[in-house]
Formats: structure tokens, C-alpha cells, sequence
């Protein structure tokens, strides 16, 4: 059972960032347990270049499954049936939420164990051991399979690194259970500020629980306007978490760690996961009702009020400045 499958999620042509790290990962762990890792890839049209591509990153085999895309139960009926015809030990998923949903299903249709959140794999005496952290990160607890185990990575916790050149793709074919039919993707649209890419910003709002409602980014969005050049809106993981503002845009430990010129928080708390991805722009002002937030503790400039009245007024402040 030295096989390990991985699961890559693919969209118009690319693979996604986490897939992609959850095979290079599982190319190393291969090599040390003896055996290769082989990707499945579930969609109805993906071309032989998108599934081959794969082995740049290690795979040994692009197996590839005509099956509906971007739904769990399809990838359930794969994975499954590849691993059932196969010597695997393993299933890794990169980070995202049909790794959640697929890794489940995929655990408790063969009869094995899951560890989602994951952050590091090794092998120990011949085993997989993944890393999960636990207690608001400050300790990791280390898991071990007895049989056939799934791990589901974090979002961004595993590297991409090219080590290979393309392999050739089998098909196989896969008989898909009642489940599959009964869900289906009916539209797919872009997130707003999805494309915004907040790494290259010198100028970053950035939107926290603060704000109160999803609609009062458009505070953040107006002052971003008002600064122009090159600006961007970005948000908290409490922002994220409540669907405010997608996920592209969050700064933090478990988001993106940025260094613009100018940082703005409108009604961030300044939680130490938030300042890692945050504490290396040259400037930090901050917008805080609270006088004892964090966030003042290595703010450059605090201003202590009430975001609502003082945002419009400085987004006002700045137009008539530049005229
Ligand atoms: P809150 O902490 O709720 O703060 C809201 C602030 O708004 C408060 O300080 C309040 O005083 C102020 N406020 C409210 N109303 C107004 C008003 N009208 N005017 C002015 N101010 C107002 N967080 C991240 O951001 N990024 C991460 O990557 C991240 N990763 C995490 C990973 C782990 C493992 C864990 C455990 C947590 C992580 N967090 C992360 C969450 C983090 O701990 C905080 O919960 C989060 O950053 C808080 O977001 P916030 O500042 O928007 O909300």
C-alpha cells in the first residue's frame, strides 16, 4: 500500500495552486515510502496538456475520469474506484472545500481515517504522520492512519515545486452511483474583488468585522477609489469567514502576507494572525472605535471613532486633496 492518490481541482484550463502542492508534497512522501503518486483528475473536458501537466510535479500517472465537474460525489465514485483497483495507501487533497466534502466521502465509503487542516506530512517508520495545528495554532498534534488514509491540507500549506516533465493520461472509466446525479453546478461566477491581487497593492483597505455588513465595504471600496493608482481592498478572515469579501482578498496567517506602502484597517482588531500577513507595510493607520484594540499596539497612526462617519469624511478628505 505504498501508492499515494491525489486529488487535482482544475478550472478552465489550470490546475488549481493547492492541487498542484498536494501532488509535489505527495511526490516526496512517495519516493520515501516507495511507491507513486498518481492523480485523478474528474471533469468532461479535460484536454490531454492540462492532465498530463501533472507530472512536472512528480506524478508517476494522470488518470483522468469523464465525470461532471466541480461537485464531490463524482470525485467520491473516482477516487474510490481507482483506489479499490489499485495498491494505495493514501489519498491527499490540497486545501479547498471539495477536499473537505470528496475527502469525507471518499474516508467513509473505503472504510479508512481522515485528518483535514493539515500542515505537514512525513513518513515515520514506513507511515504517513500529518500535522494538524491545533488550540488557535499554538500546539500541533501529529496523526497516523490505521488503514487506508485521507488528509486534507490547509489552504496555501502545501508548496508547489516542479520536478518532473508530463506524463501520459489513462482514461478510466467509472460507473457513477445514484449520489451523483443529484447534485450539479448550475452557474459558476466570479467573487467580487476575487481578481484582485492584493500582493502587488502599495495602497490595501482593508475591510474587518468592523465594517458590520457586507454592504459597507463600499467604505472601503469608495477610499480605495479615492486613493487610486494602484489600490486595493482587501479584508480579515472574520470578514472572510462571514462571506463579506472573498477569500483572494484575506491578509493573515492563513491569507496572504502583504507589505504596501499603506495599510488602512477600517474596524480590524489587529489579531495576532492578522498582523503576521500585515506587519511589514510601511505604514499602518488604523480606524478603531475600541482605544485598547490590538491593532493600536503597532499602528504607525490610530484614529479612536466610529469607522461609519469617520471613513466617508477621509474618503472626502483625500478627493478634495488631489482635486
Ligand atoms: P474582530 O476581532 O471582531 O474586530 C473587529 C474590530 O472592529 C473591533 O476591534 C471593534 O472594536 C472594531 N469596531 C467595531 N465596530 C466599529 C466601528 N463602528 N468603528 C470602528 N471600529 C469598530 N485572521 C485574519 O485576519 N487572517 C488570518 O489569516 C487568520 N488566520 C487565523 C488562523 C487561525 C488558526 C485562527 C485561530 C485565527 C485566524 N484568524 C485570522 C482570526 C483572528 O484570530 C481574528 O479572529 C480576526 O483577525 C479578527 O478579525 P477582525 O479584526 O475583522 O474582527
Amino acid at each position: 500500500m505504498s501508492n499515494i492518490l491525489v486529488y487535482a481541482l482544475h478550472h478552465e484550463g489550470a490546475i488549481n495552486k493547492n492541487s498542484l502542492g498536494a501532488i509535489s508534497t505527495a511526490s516526496k512522501l512517495a519516493a520515501e515510502l516507495g511507491g507513486e503518486v498518481h492523480v485523478a483528475l474528474v471533469g468532461e473536458d479535460i484536454s490531454d496538456d492540462v492532465a498530463g501537466s501533472v507530472g512536472k510535479y512528480g506524478a508517476a500517472k494522470a488518470l483522468r475520469v469523464n465525470a461532471p465537474a466541480g461537485v464531490a460525489q463524482p470525485v467520491v465514485d473516482a477516487l474510490d474506484t481507482i483506489a479499490s483497483a489499485g495498491d494505495y495507501g493514501y489519498a491527499i487533497f490540497g486545501g479547498g472545500l471539495l477536499g473537505f466534502e470528496a475527502g469525507a466521502g471518499l474516508a467513509a465509503r473505503r472504510g479508512g481515517g481522515i485528518a483535514v487542516e493539515i500542515t505537514g506530512l512525513r513518513v515515520d517508520g514506513g507511515q504517513l504522520v500529518a500535522e494538524r495545528p491545533i488550540l488557535g495554532d499554538s500546539s500541533i498534534s501529529e496523526i497516523k492512519f490505521k488503514g487506508f488514509g485521507v488528509v486534507v491540507g490547509r489552504l496555501n500549506a502545501f508548496e508547489v515545486v516542479e520536478s518532473g516533465s508530463p506524463v501520459a493520461v489513462e482514461d478510466v472509466a467509472v460507473s457513477l452511483s445514484d449520489a451523483s446525479g443529484k447534485v450539479s453546478v448550475v452557474t459558476r461566477g466570479e467573487q467580487r474583488g476575487a481578481d484582485v491581487n492584493i500582493e502587488d497593492a502599495n495602497v490595501l483597505i482593508t475591510g474587518g468585522r468592523g465594517l458590520g455588513k457586507p454592504e459597507n465595504f463600499s467604505l472601503a471600496d469608495d477610499l480605495a477609489k479615492a486613493f487610486g493608482g494602484n489600490s486595493a481592498v482587501a479584508a480579515t478572515r472574520a470578514a472572510v469567514d462571514a462571506g463579506w469579501y472573498p477569500y483572494a482578498g484575506q491578509i493573515g496567517q492563513t491569507g496572504k502576507t502583504v507589505a504596501p506602502k499603506l495599510y488602512l484597517g477600517l474596524g480590524v482588531s489587529g489579531a495576532i494572525q492578522h498582523k503576521v500577513g500585515m506587519q511589514s507595510a510601511e505604514n499602518i493607520v488604523a480606524i478603531n472605535k475600541d482605544s485598547n484594540a490590538p491593532i493600536f499596539e503597532f499602528a504607525d497612526l490610530g484614529v479612536v471613532g466610529d469607522l461609519h462617519t469617520i471613513t466617508p469624511a477621509l474618503t472626502e478628505a483625500i478627493k478634495a486633496k488631489k482635486g
